[in-house]
């Protein structure tokens, strides 16, 4: 009999077990306790933070506006926090975390260096069992996975990976204590937003560094800066206004898209209205742009040649200015990384780029990575190499159902669910941030999807009902909807793990609908419907 994973004996059982303590399930935690909820959560990690806990790699930082992605939930704390840059760094993000964490008292229910394994309903009892990975278990009847879309990370599957001699991390396994890179010859897989953010950081520390690179993606500055004393009372003075600002967007970031098409405006004008967006900071060039540019391939086209020739403009040797530039899909159709002088690295003697379509990776050695061309020497690799996205946290547990139906399984070839919320045929088990839900500015797309599941579960206590799931015909229709509101959309046509394509991960070649692309504000209008209408979508018991 495994021993009970929850509170002291004599002590009663939690009616909510939320997994992850992150930045949502540290939320849903809080509101539940507001409706008098006993609440127990539990999380792999040894603290709280999420996303911010585990990727402590060199130069980690937000591309949201920091003032714009913290609670926005407590008044008080929004006086009392006081975010240093506009685009946070990682220790002060959690830093953040804790501080709210300690403020609201959340460690007390929340269970740290508790890994769940395996979740399982009782159909006679509707209750969920959960499995930690040293066997002990807990119950309660609701569930709510706060996984975070992107914590199952990937290595790459390249023979050899183990015999490498030296030390070797994944970014989002980076050492708490951290990594002396001073004069080393470092080795990095991979060209995204993370491998960016790490390779314009440790450049200048590094004796030498060589990028593998497999697909380039476009990336625009970030313009990050210190917050001014005068900034800080304004955004204190503000919040209102930003928050209000956010929740008219479709990303519910502070950038609110162009109307304009890019053909409604001259050559001279568009060259003008982009260099002012490339001048500015965060993602306004990418989702404050002209309507068009993410929809229509002749508009990102033009979007593209732009960013090819800051690129060019940028990057002294011409042939690694066009190997840095996406052939094989457009401006912003994967999610853009935000740079600090990401081009410039490839100025210095140091750095040098490899491009493994011209010479492929063959395999790991104990002293470094073997390309078909030579054999580079490293005293350390980064893997830089990405995550499942999505349904990859949900598909490292054994998730199982009514009738031991597994949910790895039923998502096999497409995730279904109604509203991004509720897995079909998972009773009692709510998502966070779930595939099919609008995602952008993420602790906006949060606060709103916590709210929503928060006022289901007030709904269910206040009538006395113990088992939710949606109704199959809601579920199809959500699908159909989710579907639909991607199709258009030309980054649906490129692989990335927003499109659930990962080449580590078996089976994860085929692209997926992962999102909801409709737009955050349409998102909120829908499932506001659905919770004013009394639910009816839902079959109660
Ligand atoms: P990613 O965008 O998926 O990038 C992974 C990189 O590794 C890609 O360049 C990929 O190449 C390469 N790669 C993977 N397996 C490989 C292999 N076997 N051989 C060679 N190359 C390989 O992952 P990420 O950079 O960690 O970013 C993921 C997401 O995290 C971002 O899109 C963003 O949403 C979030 N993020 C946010 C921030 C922020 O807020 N500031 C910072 C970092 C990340 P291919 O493209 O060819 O697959």
């Amino acid at each position: 009999m495994p021993a009970p994973a929850t509170a002291a004996a004599g002590a009663l059982p939690p009616e909510v077990i939320i997994i992850g303590a992150g930045i949502a399930g540290m939320h849903q935690l809080y509101r539940l306790r507001e409706l008098g909820l006993r609440v127990q959560v539990f999380e792999a990690g040894s603290d709280v933070g999420g996303t911010w806990y585990w990727n402590r790699y060199p130069g980690a930082r937000f591309d949201s506006e920091s003032w714009t992605y913290g609670y926005s939930f407590s008044p008080e704390l929004l006086q009392e926090w006081e975010w240093p840059e506009h685009f946070s760094a990682q220790p002060d993000t959690l830093r953040y975390l804790n501080f709210v964490a300690d403020k609201f008292d959340l460690r007390r229910d929340i269970r740290f260096n508790s890994r769940v394994t395996a979740a399982s309903f009782d159909d006679a009892t509707s209750h969920w069992t959960i499995t930690l990975d040293n066997g002990e278990q807990a119950r309660a009847p609701l569930l709510i996975t706060a996984l975070g879309p992107l914590s199952a990370y990937t290595l790459p599957n390249i023979p050899g990976r183990e015999s490498f001699a030296g030390p070797a991390y994944h970014t989002a396994r980076w050492p708490h204590e951290g990594v002396d890179l001073k004069g080393k010859r470092v080795g990095i897989i991979g060209t995204g937003a993370t491998a960016i953010q790490t390779i314009q950081t440790i450049a200048r520390d590094v004796g030498h560094l060589t990028v593998f690179q497999r697909t380039p993606n476009w990336a625009a500055p970030l313009h990050n800066r210190r917050i001014t004393p005068e900034e800080q009372r304004e955004i204190k003075a503000s919040y209102a206004e930003i928050f209000e600002r956010c929740r008219q967007t479709s990303t519910c970031f502070i950038h609110q898209t162009d109307p304009r098409s890019v053909f409604d405006v001259t050559p001279e004008e568009r060259e003008a209205f982009w260099e002012k967006l490339y001048g500015e900071p965060g993602f306004g060039i990418w989702v404050g742009n002209f309507r068009d540019v993410l929809t229509d391939q002749a508009a990102n086209d033009l979007a593209s040649a732009y960013m090819a020739r800051k690129i060019r403009e940028r990057v002294k040797d011409p042939a690694t200015a066009e190997r840095l530039i996406p052939k094989n899909h457009g401006f912003g159709t994967r999610r853009l990384p935000l740079e600090s002088g990401y081009y410039e690295v490839y100025n210095q003697d140091n750095v040098r780029l490899v491009d493994i379509n011209d010479t492929p990776i063959e395999r790991i050695t104990p002293r470094g990575i073997q390309t078909s061309a030579e054999e580079h020497a490293f005293d350390l690799l980064i893997y830089a190499t990405g995550f499942d996205g999505v349904t990859g946290p949900y598909d490292r547990m054994d998730i199982r159902g009514p009738g031991g139906r597994s949910l790895r399984q039923a998502w096999t070839g497409t995730p279904r669910t109604f509203l991004g919320m509720l897995a079909e045929g998972f009773p009692n088990m709510l998502m966070v941030l779930g595939p099919h839900t609008a995602r952008g500015n993420i602790p906006r797309n949060i606060e709103e999807i916590v709210d929503w599941l928060t006022g289901l579960v007030a709904h269910m206590h206040k009538h006395g009902l113990a088992r939710v799931e949606a109704r199959p015909e809601a579920v199809e229709a959500w699908c159909q909807h989710v579907d639909k509101a991607a199709a258009g959309l030309l980054f649906s046509q490129v692989n990335s793990w927003q499109t659930g394509v990962n080449r580590n991960v078996e089976g994860r070649d085929i692209r997926r609908v992962l999102g909801y692309y409709g737009g955050a504000v349409d998102y909120r209008r829908r499932i506001e419907a659905v919770a004013a209408n009394g639910y009816q979508e839902f079959l109660f018991n």
